[in-house]
């Protein structure tokens, strides 16, 4: 071949996918030489530190969809890895509560959905059980999920990091690597950044918000395009904490990936609120006027986009109100902790979901990776794939060892 190779696996995205997708290579493989690319200064710098920080259940997703196994599967593997190198967590349990009539059959419906998925210790409750539970909340029926936990994902990405160098030699985790190009040879590729060039025979693609768009650089035409939405959060002040025990979430509307905004007691002890769910005018843009022109004109030229903008134009419209409005955005809130005032709640963080939106504007539900010869893309890596991080990363070893015949 004649080429020198630098790295035989380059993963782009220092998020937790592509953090746990390395490590897990890293575990198998010790003498395969891994680089991390992440283009920001720190790791989990988007997605991965910008979220609830809720260890999900898996109870919500399709019964045999990846979502549903590799979340069971990822939370269970987080506790233990969290547990062994001791980052903070807590499973503190949820539930779910619906406060209208309406919202019953949906409820009956995950449940169900739980119990397929083997959700252990769900159970039904009523009213009283409810106010036993979270003494704010009222409502008509609701789901308690024990299993539910929280845990701060950047610290685990963190851990993931450290040890992809810890336990293959000549494995590195390099930040401030931003990749502009793939040149593509017959043998390998060179992964051009903005530091340095790296030869590689393999790439995995976990780029969150922009892995459309790396996926492109490596010639693949993605069926589907990341679409940002952005979820702000309110933080309760600390005379309101008492009014969130745990984890209190909606009934989430069906026809959305997104649960709805939710009470988090998050493990710094803080509590936040959120997030609604808005289209955003920028991939990484953490402000309600945040903008840039490339990311708008690539999702507002894509026809899918405005299909589901047409789809789901009722639903839109009100959480852009509720994004401008606190008034709008406590009244959701207040349905499920009716005595919550507008001075319990402050501005807090945002975080930006990367969305594939499909071509004829459905929002893609299921995690999406595709294999080529050469490289693996993480084309939809929604909620909970901080949860299901070490299951994604797991199947994603395997497929590589099989496809890219890694020796072990
Ligand atoms: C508001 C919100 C709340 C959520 N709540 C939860 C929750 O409670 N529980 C849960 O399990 N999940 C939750 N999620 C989902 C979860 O955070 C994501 O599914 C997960 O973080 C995806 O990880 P990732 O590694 O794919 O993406 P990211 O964390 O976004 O990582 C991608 C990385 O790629 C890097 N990158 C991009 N382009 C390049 C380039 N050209 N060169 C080098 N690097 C590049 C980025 O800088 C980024 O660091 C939530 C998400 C959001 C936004």
């Amino acid at each position: 071949m004649g080429q020198n190779i630098d790295f035989e696996i380059v993963v782009i995205g220092g998020g937790i996918v592509g953090l746990a997708s390395a490590y897990k290579i890293a575990l198998s493989h010790p003498n395969v030489h891994i680089a991390v690319l992440e283009k920001e200064d720190n790791l989990a710098a988007h997605q991965a530190g910008h979220n609830s920080g809720v260890i999900h259940s898996g109870l919500y997703y399709t019964p045999g969809s990846t979502k549903a196994k590799t979340c069971a599967e990822g939370r269970k593997e987080l506790a233990a890895f969290a547990k062994k190198y001791k980052i903070p967590f807590e499973i503190c349990g949820k539930i779910i509560i619906a406060t209208q009539e309406k919202e019953l059959a949906n409820l009956e419906q995950i449940f169900q959905n739980g119990q397929e998925n083997k959700i252990e210790g769900i159970e039904k409750i009523g009213p009283e059980q409810i106010k036993e539970i979270e003494p704010s909340c009222s409502g008509l029926a609701g789901i308690r999920v024990p299993c539910t936990g929280i845990i701060d994902f950047t610290e685990v990405a963190k851990k993931l990091g450290e040890l992809i160098e810890e336990k293959s030699k000549y494995s590195r985790v390099l930040t401030s690597h931003k990749v502009l190009r793939l040149d593509k040879h017959d043998f390998f590729t060179n992964v051009v950044t903005d530091k340095e060039t790296f030869s590689t025979k393999y790439i995995i693609n976990c780029a969150g918000l922009q892995s459309d768009r790396i996926a492109k650089m490596d010639g693949v035409k993605p069926a589907v395009k990341i679409v940002p939405f952005r979820g702000d959060y309110y933080r309760l002040t600390e005379d309101a904490k008492e009014k969130v025990r745990n984890l209190i979430y909606p009934v989430p509307d069906p026809a959305f990936p997104f649960l709805g905004a939710h009470f988090t007691r998050r493990i710094d002890g803080s509590v936040e609120c959120g997030p609604n769910a808005v289209f955003s005018f920028k991939r990484e843009g953490y402000s309600r006027t945040d903008f840039s022109f490339i990311d708008c004109w690539d999702s507002l030229s894509y026809k899918g986009t405005w299909k589901m903008f047409f789809k789901h134009i009722r639903y839109g419209i009100g959480e852009y109100a509720r994004a401008f409005s606190k008034k709008l955005f406590l009244q959701q809130l207040q349905r499920l902790i009716p005595s919550l005032k507008a001075g319990d709640i402050q501005p807090g963080n945002t975080g930006v979901r990367a969305q594939a939106v499909g071509p004829k504007g459905e929002l893609i539900d299921d995690f999406l990776i595709e294999m080529r010869a050469n490289s693996i893309h993480v084309l939809n890596a929604p909620s909970p794939a901080a949860t299901a991080s070490l299951a994604i990363g797991e199947y994603i070893k395997e497929i590589a060892t099989e496809n890219f015949k890694l020796k072990v």
